[in-house]
C-alpha cells in the first residue's frame, strides 16, 4: 500500500481487473435468487452530465450491495438512441444522425466506464440498431393483426418548426417541448395504439404497486383520469339525430340551457351547413384551429363561441337549447360536447352573460333563494334541487343517482365511466426512428410487411432536408416497393416512423437476452429476470414512460409472451442536481469556470465586473450552472465523485452542488487511507477478532462495539431506505472513533486481541464502503491480504451481543421509592456506585440531611438508600 492515495492509479487498475475477470457478466442461474437493477437508459446526447452520474451511482450502489448479499444481479446499460435531437444536430453539423449518434455512444460509454459502474457491458443495446427495432416492427405487426393498432384521421398537435406531430404530453405550457415554439392543430392520418382499452386495468393496478412512490402513483391515476358519470342524449330539433354528452353532474340537467360543441366536433360542420351561420362558424373553427388547444392554455383564454343555427331539446325539461361551438369545449374530453348549465358552472355562467343566454337555477342554498337576474357568479355549493319536476326538494348529491336512474329508465342515456386517457398516437413524420412496417397499395390498401422481410431497414445515409423535414418519402429506393399481397411494383412504404417512447417501453425485456435472434426475447431468460426489481430514474418520466411501459407489458402479457403485467416492482425517482447561477451584467449567465472566485467578491473573468449570484436551481445548459463530471473525475476521481453524489442528500431529494462537499468526501477517503497505511503492516497476517466481547477491553472493546453498531446502521440505511448519506456518516463516525485512540500503532502491535479488533474494523470498513467507493475498497481489501475481489465477499453481519450498549440506566431509590435515574458505565464498581448515588441532587433532597442507615446496591440495576 502506497503512503499516498492516488485515485487515478487505483481506479484504472480495478476497472481493468473487473473487465479482465468479467465480474459483472451474469447469466440465468435457476435456483439462485435474482435481482434486476435498472436505471433509465440515457439518450446519447454526447456527454454524461452530473444528473446521469447521480442516477447511475445510486443504482450501482444497490447493484453492488445486492451482489454482496448473495443475489444474482442483472445490471445492464444501453442507449435510447432514436429521436429528434440527432436530426437537429446532424443538420447543424452537416453530418448524418447515425454518425452523430454512434459517435456519441462511443464517447459516453467511455465516460461511464471511467466511473466504474458495474454494468454487464455484454448486454449493451442501442435502440437505433436493426437487430433491436426489427422486433419492435414484429410486435407492431402482431398488434395490428389483433386489432390493437389502428389508423385514423386525427387532429394532432403539430409543430411547424420541427415538422412533426407531438403527443399531448410533449406539449409543455402550450409550446413544443423540443424547440419551444407554439403548437398548432392539424389533421393527419395517424397510427394509434389502443391504450384506452387498458385504462381500467392500468388504473386498478396503481393500487397494487406498493414499491412505487405515492406521488408517482397519484400522477399515473390523474393521467388515466377516471370519472363516473352519465351519458345523456339530447335530440336535435327537426333532425333524426342527437348529441351525446358525458356529465358528472346529472343533478343539473334541468338547468342546461345551451349546448357547446368542440370546434372539431363532426356535428359542427354538419349542423351549420346551409344555414345563415355557415360562414361565421367556418371562420371561427378555422381561427380556433390555429390556437393552442391544450387544456392549460384554455384556462387563460377569453371564452368565446358562435351559434350554429340549430337547437337541441333538453330531454328532461323539454326546453329548446341553442347549439354553439365554443373554444372551451375539447374533443378529447368526454364526447366533445358540453351541456352548459350557467347557474352552476362558472365558465358556462360567463358564456351565458356574454351571449345573453338563459340562466335557470336548479340547485339553491338550503336557507335561501337564488334569482338568476341578480346572480354575479355560478352557485357551485351543495344545495336543494328546484325547478326539476319530481326531483324538487332533494339534496343535489342524492339527486345525482336518482336522476341518473330516471334517465336510464326512460332510455335517455346511461351511466358510464369516462377516462381522460386517450389512445396513443405513435406516428411521427420524422426520419430518425423505427419505420412503421406497412405498405400502401392502390389496389389492396394497407398491407403489413411480411415477417420474413423484417426488419424494414431505415436508410442510415439519407441526407436531411432543410427545416428537419423527413427525407424518407422523397427517397424513391426506400419509399417505392412491391406490394406484399398483389405484387404491384407501385406500392409505397409507410414513411412515418414510431414515437421513440415505443422503444423505451420494452428495452428492459430485451436486456434479458440482447443477442437473441429467434424472437423478441428468450422467454426463459425473461421468465428468470423479469420483472425489474428496482427501477431508478427521473421524476420527469413519472407519467409518460412509465405508463407506456406498463401498457406495453400488458400487450406482451395478452400475446402470451410474458407472465406478469407490471414491469417494475420498485421505483425510485431521484431528485435533481442543483446549483446557484452566476451572471455578469455584461455577459449574461456564466459557466463556473468563467468566474474568478479568488477575491472577496467573485468577478467575471472576461470583464472584471462583479457577478450576481442567483438562486440555487436545477443544473441546465441554458443557465450555465453546470459542473462537468470530467472535471470531477480528473481532479478527485470516480470514488470521490460517487461519494459526493451519495453523501450530499438522500436519493429522492434534490442535491445541491458544493465543491466543499466534494473536498470533504476526498478528505474522508484520505483519512481512511492514512489510518490503514499506519496499521496495515501490523495486522495483515492477523485473524480478524471474532471472540466473545468479555475477552477485550478499553478502547478496543469500544471500537469493536462501534464497528458492529456501524454495520447494523449501514445495513439498515442501505437496505430499507437507500439512505446512503446516513450510511456514509456512520462510517465516518467509525473512522473518527479510531482516530480518538491514542498511540494506536503501539496498542495494536503489543496486543494480539487489539490487532484482531483493528483488522476486523478495517475489513468491515472496506466491506461497507465497497458498494459506495468500489475502487478504493478493492485496494484496501487487497492491502489487507485478500486475493479475490471484495465483491465476492458477503456483506458483513453484526452480532447482537456486541451491540449491547456500554451504558446502563441505574434506578435510585430513597426508602424504596423511586427518586432519580442516571446513566452509568456498565460494571462500575460498588463503591463508586454508592458515591455517585449519594451525590445525586434529587436523592440529596429526599435524604434531606438525615443520617443514612444503609445503602443497598443491586449491580447494574438499582441503589436503595435507607434513611
Ligand atoms: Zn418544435
Ligand atoms: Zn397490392
Ligand atoms: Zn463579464
Amino acid at each position: 500500500m502506497d503512503e499516498l492515495y492516488d485515485h487515478e492509479v487505483i481506479e484504472l487498475k480495478w476497472q481493468e481487473y473487473w473487465k479482465k475477470t468479467k465480474l459483472f457478466q451474469v447469466k440465468e442461474q435457476p435456483g439462485k435468487k435474482k435481482y434486476y437493477l435498472l436505471e433509465m437508459f440515457p439518450y446519447p446526447s454526447g456527454k454524461i452530465h452530473i444528473g446521469h452520474v447521480r442516477n447511475y451511482t445510486i443504482g450501482d450502489v444497490v447493484a453492488r450491495y445486492k451482489r454482496m448479499c448473495g443475489f444474482n444481479v442483472l445490471h445492464p446499460m444501453g442507449w435510447d438512441a432514436f429521436g429528434m435531437p440527432a436530426e437537429n444536430a446532424a443538420i447543424a453539423n452537416k453530418t448524418q444522425p447515425a454518425v452523430w449518434t454512434y459517435n456519441n455512444i462511443d464517447s459516453m460509454r467511455k465516460e461511464l466506464k471511467r466511473l466504474g459502474f458495474s454494468y454487464d457491458w455484454e448486454r449493451e443495446i442501442a435502440t437505433c440498431k436493426p437487430e433491436y427495432y426489427k422486433w419492435e416492427q414484429w410486435l407492431f405487426l402482431k398488434m395490428y393483426e389483433k386489432g390493437m393498432v389502428y389508423r385514423k384521421e386525427a387532429l394532432v398537435n403539430w409543430c411547424d418548426t420541427c415538422q412533426t406531430v407531438l403527443a399531448n404530453e410533449q406539449v409543455e405550457a402550450d409550446m413544443c417541448w423540443r424547440c419551444g415554439e407554439p403548437v398548432r392543430q392539424k389533421k393527419l392520418l395517424q397510427w394509434f395504439f389502443r391504450i384506452t382499452d387498458y385504462a381500467g386495468d392500468l388504473l386498478l393496478h396503481c393500487d397494487k404497486l406498493p414499491g412505487w412512490p405515492d406521488k408517482v402513483i397519484a400522477m399515473q391515476k390523474n393521467w388515466i383520469g377516471k370519472s363516473a358519470g352519465t351519458l345523456i342524449k339530447f335530440p336535435i330539433e327537426n333532425m333524426d339525430a342527437d348529441i351525446s354528452v358525458f356529465t358528472t353532474r346529472p343533478d343539473t340537467v334541468f338547468g342546461a340551457t345551451f349546448m357547446c360543441l368542440a370546434p372539431e366536433h363532426p356535428l359542427v360542420k354538419k349542423l351549420s351547413t346551409g344555414t345563415l351561420y355557415e360562414e361565421k362558424v367556418n371562420n371561427f373553427v378555422e381561427r380556433i384551429s390555429r390556437q393552442d388547444r391544450s387544456s392549460r392554455a384554455l384556462e387563460n383564454y377569453e371564452k368565446e363561441g358562435v351559434f350554429t343555427g340549430v337547437f337541441c331539446i333538453n330531454p328532461l325539461s323539454g326546453n329548446k337549447m341553442p347549439v354553439y361551438t365554443a373554444n372551451f369545449a375539447l374533443m378529447e374530453y368526454g364526447t366533445g360536447a358540453v351541456m352548459s348549465v350557467p347557474a352552476h358552472d362558472q365558465r358556462d355562467f360567463e358564456f351565458a352573460k356574454k351571449y345573453n343566454l338563459d340562466i335557470i337555477v336548479v340547485v339553491k342554498p338550503p336557507d335561501d333563494t337564488l334569482d338568476p337576474a341578480s346572480m354575479t357568479e355560478a352557485f357551485t355549493d351543495e344545495g336543494v334541487i328546484v325547478h326539476s319536476g319530481r326531483f324538487n326538494g332533494m339534496n343535489n348529491k342524492e339527486a345525482i343517482d336518482k336522476i341518473s336512474e330516471f334517465i336510464e329508465e326512460e332510455g335517455l342515456g346511461e351511466r358510464t365511466v369516462n377516462f381522460r386517457l386517450r389512445d396513443w398516437g405513435i406516428s411521427r413524420q420524422r426520419y430518425w426512428g423505427t419505420p412503421i412496417p406497412v405498405v400502401h397499395c392502390d389496389k389492396c390498401g394497407i398491407v403489413p410487411v411480411r415477417n420474413d422481410d423484417l426488419p424494414v431497414l431505415l436508410p442510415e445515409d439519407a441526407a436531411l432536408l432543410e427545416g428537419g423535414k423527413s427525407p424518407l418519402s422523397g427517397l424513391d429506393y426506400y419509399a417505392r416497393t412491391e406490394c406484399p399481397k398483389c405484387g404491384s411494383p407501385d406500392a409505397r412504404r409507410e414513411t412515418d416512423t414510431m414515437d421513440t417512447f415505443v422503444e423505451s417501453s420494452w428495452y428492459f425485456e430485451r436486456y434479458c437476452s440482447p443477442d437473441y435472434k429467434d424472437g423478441i426475447f428468450n422467454k426463459n431468460a425473461v421468465d428468470y429476470w423479469m420483472p425489474v426489481d428496482q427501477y431508478i430514474g427521473g421524476v420527469e418520466h413519472a407519467i409518460l414512460h412509465l405508463l407506456y411501459s406498463r401498457y406495453y407489458t400488458r400487450i406482451l402479457y395478452d400475446l402470451g409472451l410474458v407472465k406478469y403485467k407490471e414491469p417494475f416492482t420498485n421505483l425510485l425517482t431521484q431528485g435533481m442536481v442543483c446549483k446557484e447561477t452566476f451572471s455578469c451584467p455584461e455577459h449574461g449567465f456564466l459557466f463556473p469556470e468563467e468566474v474568478d472566485e479568488k477575491s472577496d467578491k467573485p468577478v467575471c473573468k472576461k470583464c472584471g465586473k462583479n457577478i450576481i449570484v442567483g438562486r440555487v436551481e436545477k443544473m441546465s445548459k441554458s443557465k450555465k450552472n453546470v459542473i462537468d463530471p470530467n472535471f470531477l473525475l480528473e481532479k478527485y476521481g470516480a470514488d470521490t465523485t460517487r461519494l459526493f453524489c451519495l453523501f450530499a442528500a438522500p436519493p429522492e431529494r434534490d442535491l445541491e452542488w458544493s465543491e466543499q462537499g466534494v473536498e470533504g468526501g476526498y478528505r474522508f477517503l484520505k483519512r481512511v487511507w492514512r489510518i490503514a497505511f499506519n496499521t496495515i503492516d501490523l495486522i495483515r497476517d492477523v485473524v480478524p477478532f471474532d471472540g466473545s466481547i468479555s475477552e477485550i477491553e478499553g478502547d478496543f472493546l469500544d471500537l469493536y462495539r462501534k464497528t458492529h453498531q456501524t454495520i447494523k446502521k449501514v445495513s439498515n440505511d442501505i437496505h430499507d431506505r437507500f439512505h446512503f448519506n446516513t450510511a456514509i456518516s456512520a462510517v465516518m463516525e467509525l473512522i473518527n472513533k479510531i482516530y480518538t485512540i491514542n498511540n494506536l500503532s503501539d496498542k495494536v502491535s503489543e496486543n494480539n486481541l487489539n490487532s484482531g479488533v483493528m483488522k476486523f474494523t478495517l475489513e468491515s470498513t472496506a466491506l461497507m464502503l465497497a458498494p459506495i467507493v468500489p475502487h478504493f475498497a478493492e485496494e484496501l481489501w487487497e492491502s489487507l491480504g485478500h486475493e479475490e475481489s471484495i465483491l465476492l465477499t458477503p456483506w458483513p453481519l453484526y452480532k447482537e451481543e456486541a451491540l449491547v450498549k456500554d451504558e446502563i440506566l441505574l434506578v435510585l431509590q430513597v426508602n424504596g421509592k423511586l427518586r432519580s435515574r442516571l446513566n452509568i458505565s456498565r460494571n462500575t464498581d460498588e463503591a463508586a456506585i454508592k458515591e455517585i448515588a449519594l451525590s445525586d441532587e434529587r436523592v440529596q433532597k429526599f435524604i434531606n440531611g438525615k443520617p443514612v442507615k444503609k445503602v443497598i446496591v443491586i449491580k447494574n440495576k438499582l441503589v436503595n438508600i435507607v434513611v
